[in-house]
């Protein structure tokens, strides 16, 4: 997908980008691209791939699931890696609340940089395992919105996201492939955190014709206090 692509197809999703977010996404490119070569970032690097395997795969949400992203509602992104989805939607919805949670400190110092590279205003990123975060008062049970891209199965990640979203709030995952079984694997985690399973969107991702999903799930309930358990137990034994 090339630039003016990725700004026809956000076009015909009723976004309209300014010239400052058009230049926003091409530095953001250019600094992945340059500090992939110093920190293990990404394997997709070409610049076509970029803006459609990561910037507009990372924006389908904001239209295939538009109610969720209420203005100026905080998003707290797990496991951003390199900064997907919640940069991308950052540089398109200003008005949003970032918290990113990333393990690795090499990618939240570049995510640091990248924000402010780019002028983000209200871009946080935390050094820390979901497990721990999500047991943290400063963070749990704070966000409208939860989001992951590519971190773990449903019923792994249900537990690393949903400790973490408010009551009334939203934890939504993005999947590169059909999700039916994820979903039936992931019924008990996602009760057993005090939440309820919403909707299954799915759209196809322009020229490579595959298969996108977003996932959408409510909670209902406080999180029980003994989740998140201690990091690695969520992978090791799913609930
Ligand atoms: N979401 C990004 C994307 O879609 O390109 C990055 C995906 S990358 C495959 C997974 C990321 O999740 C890595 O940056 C890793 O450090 C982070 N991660 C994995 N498990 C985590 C955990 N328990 N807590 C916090 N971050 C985690």
């Amino acid at each position: 997908m090339t630039v003016e692509e990725f700004i026809q197809a956000l076009n015909e999703k009723g976004i309209q980008l300014t010239e400052q977010q058009i230049n926003q996404f091409e530095q953001y490119y250019h600094l992945l691209v340059e500090w992939n070569n110093k920190i293990n970032l990404t394997a997709i690097t070409e610049k076509p791939d970029v803006y459609l395997k990561h910037f507009y795969d990372s924006l389908m949400p904001l239209w295939m699931a538009p109610d969720y992203f209420k203005q100026n509602a905080t998003l707290c992104d797990v496991g951003a890696g390199a900064g997907f989805p919640s940069i991308p939607m950052k540089i398109v919805r200003p008005d949003l609340d970032i918290t990113i949670v990333d393990s690795l400190n090499k990618r939240i110092t570049f995510l640091n940089l990248l924000a402010e590279e780019l002028n983000l205003t209200g871009v946080k990123a935390v050094h820390g395992r979901a497990e721990e975060v999500g047991q943290d008062k400063a963070h749990r049970e704070q966000f409208d919105i939860v989001t992951a891209r590519a971190v773990a199965a449903l019923n792994v990640l249900s537990e690393l996201c949903l400790p973490l979203a408010k009551k009334g709030g939203y934890f939504i995952a993005l999947k590169a492939q059909r999700a039916d079984e994820e979903i039936v694997k992931a019924k008990k985690a996602i009760a057993t955190l005090g939440a309820k399973f919403e909707e299954q969107i799915s759209e196809m991702l322009p020229i490579e014709d595959s298969e996108r999903e977003i996932l959408v799930i409510r909670k209902t309930l406080e999180t029980p206090k003994k989740y998140p358990r201690r990091p690695g137990k969520p992978a090791k034994q799913p609930l």
